[in-house]
């Protein structure tokens, strides 16, 4: 291209087809490169723009949940077509979108009702704001917690409408504290909230009553479990439950224990995609269903899809077709057999992690395969990027997260990576 005239926008962005961007926003680019003085940037500006769009990764960092790639890892599609979403099939008339899920997670969890909306923080909001509007709602001090990404229990109540009532201290809430606080004659409590402080532990000089203590104080309890773990037994796993699931809560022990609703997120331990689940009483999941900002909660047809699956493969005690369940629970003589996949690369010990802030401090004996230097940028930029980890100047890509099927494609970037002088 000539020096002294710019190139026209039109001409630029043509040329820049190959990136695979829609021509409005490779024109975009072109104008930038051009308006920069520097026409020659306009790819990298295009991919830059590309770069952005959602796409799929590889998740080489051995954390089992990543927040930053989608938490809990889903395989999801399908074709364009209509569904039954809210047709009931058999009277013709009008169905309810909630129906055949929350029978699903009502099963799964051993509710008598349970319903959808579109993540935990929501269900949360949806719970306080259909049971304890314009009332009180008891909490321990030493459960107002956030959670990350800005929820903030405190907060979550204020917008309800409800009224919280702080019982206790941070370290040591007793039944007594509560019960207390229902004796108030002022007191119009409507609720018993319980919060798992899922992303920090409290340890030393500690005391919080038991689930089932808060259930005997009178006001429905609302436990708030967040990480969504189904069932501590594990019956979907044929080898029963970790050892490092430890003391998580669980729905259905939960609601045995005697709470009235459990309320967690899709994408975590359930392993599904991102929603919040609201299981328990009866009345009081209706209660919820009724409450206007349910419409707005609501979760579209391609959540229920996916959601519906994961609950499936629970009920059919199917652990394999759940991929978080499936990766979380490899064991490292399983991962030393894709070893032969990454020959000439360096085998070393990992320690992979539930993540997705839950089971603080929790680490899973791994296997990963090292490169000398600092790769992570070059597996990054990839057209499918591979997201690692340095360690001890390393690269390290832990095998529990890679699906088996990607072990070639991860072997060979490592192999191009470790011929090519670091970052
Ligand atoms: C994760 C979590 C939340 C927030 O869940 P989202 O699905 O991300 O909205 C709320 N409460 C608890 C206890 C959690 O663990």
């Amino acid at each position: 291209m000539p020096q002294d005239r710019p190139p026209s926008v039109d001409r630029l962005a043509r040329s820049l087809d190959h990136v695979g961007l829609p021509m409005a926003l490779l024109v975009d680019a072109a104008r930038q490169a051009i308006a920069a003085g520097d026409p020659d940037s306009a790819v990298e500006r295009a991919r830059v723009i590309s770069r952005r769009l959602l796409a799929p990764v590889i998740n080489g960092t051995g954390v089992l949940l990543h927040t930053n790639l989608g938490r809990a890892p889903l395989s999801w599609s399908q074709n364009a077509d209509y569904s039954n979403l809210e047709l009931d099939l058999d009277t013709g008339g009008r169905g309810d979108r909630q129906r055949g899920i929350g029978m699903l997670l009502a099963q799964a969890c051993g509710a008598e009702s349970a319903m959808v909306v579109n993540n935990c923080a929501a269900a949360v909001l949806l719970t306080l704001a259909a049971l304890a509007q314009g009332r009180e709602a008891l909490v321990s001090r030493g459960e107002l917690v956030e959670i990350g990404g800005g929820f903030r229990v405190p907060d979550v109540m204020a917008w309800s409408g409800a009224k919280l009532v702080e019982v206790g201290t941070t370290n040591r809430t007793r039944w007594e504290d509560y019960a207390a606080a229902l004796a108030d004659p002022g007191s119009d409590a409507a609720l018993v909230v319980q919060v798992h402080r899922s992303n920090f532990r409290l340890v030393g000089y500690t005391e919080a009553p038991r689930t089932a203590e808060l259930a005997s104080l009178g006001p429905p309890l609302v436990s708030n479990i967040g990480s969504g773990l189904l069932d501590s037994r594990c019956p979907w796993l044929t080898g029963g439950p970790p050892g490092w699931l430890d003391a998580e809560p669980a729905a259905r022990q939960s609601l045995e224990a005697g709470a009235s609703l459990v309320t967690f997120s899709g994408d975590k331990l359930f392993g599904g995609p991102q929603a919040g689940v609201i299981a328990g009483r009866a009345d009081l999941v209706e209660a919820c269903r009724k409450h206007p900002l349910a419409r707005a909660l609501r979760p579209g047809s391609l959540v229920l899809a996916a959601l519906q699956e994961t609950a499936l493969a629970y009920l059919r005690r199917d652990g394999e077709a759940i991929d978080f369940w499936r990766m979380a629970v490899l064991s490292t003589e399983q991962l030393r057999s894709r070893l032969g996949a990454y020959e000439g690369l360096q085998a070393t010990e990992a320690s992979s992690t539930p993540g997705g802030g839950t089971l603080p401090g929790v680490e899973i004996e791994s296997l990963g395969v090292s490169v000398a230097g600092d790769c992570t940028g070059r597996l990054r930029s990839r057209p499918r990027p591979i997201i690692a980890r340095v360690r001890d100047d390393a690269t390290v890509v832990d095998l529990r997260t890679v699906h088996p099927d990607d072990d070639a494609e991860v072997a060979d970037a490592l192999r191009q990576a470790a011929a090519q002088p670091s970052d």
